[in-house]
């Protein structure tokens, strides 16, 4: 079961956003890939569409090792290791730290 899930607001740990901190758009549990929200911004080049008439360099998040990341805790507001915990019938994420649960439900 995967630790970092798609909504869970992450800090970077490491590269040039280092520090940052942003949410989970999407995971990619195959490749150990995430996309975080605003960070690791990459540029492309659009020819001109109907979407994009003028064309030009759109900014756009790049692909992210999941290992880079570190899930911020919601009740310390800190980088976080997390443990599991038998919760009400299922297997919940909690804060090695404050020993609060990560998840909302
Ligand atoms: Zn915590």
């Amino acid at each position: 079961m995967a630790l970092i899930r798609k909504g869970d607001t992450v800090s970077i740990l490491s590269g040039k956003d280092k520090g940052k901190s942003g949410k989970v758009l999407q995971i990619w549990p195959g490749t150990q890939k995430a996309l975080v929200e605003r960070i690791n911004l990459v540029k492309h080049f659009e020819r001109r569409s109907q979407q994009n008439p003028s064309g030009g360099v759109v900014e756009r998040e790049g692909a992210l090792a999941i290992s880079k990341l570190a899930i911020l805790c919601p009740k310390c507001k800190k980088p976080s290791r997390i443990g599991w915990e038998l919760g009400e019938g299922s297997k919940q994420r909690i804060c090695r730290r404050c020993k609060g649960t990560i998840d909302a439900t």
